[in-house]
């Protein structure tokens, strides 16, 4: 999907939503302590189906929550 072409439908009208903050609960369904960072993520959309994807923009929020809540 970052290469602006949707997995479902093939169509190349993406859109590509501006990130806004995400706690990671709500990425696992845990309920995280406060303190913990939030990260930020930006949203694919094809405009065609409707089919969209949430990215994490930054690799270290990947590992700090592979850390909190990998396996
Ligand atoms: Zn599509």
């Amino acid at each position: 999907m970052k290469n602006m072409h949707c997995p479902k439908c093939h169509s190349t009208e993406v859109i590509r939503l501006p990130g806004g903050i995400q706690s990671p609960s709500t990425l696992s369904g845990a309920k995280t302590p406060s303190s913990f960072k939030t990260i930020n993520t930006t949203q694919y959309c094809c405009a065609n189906c409707g089919y969209s994807e949430v990215w994490v923009d930054n690799p270290e929020d990947l590992k700090a929550l592979l850390k909190k809540f990998g396996f």
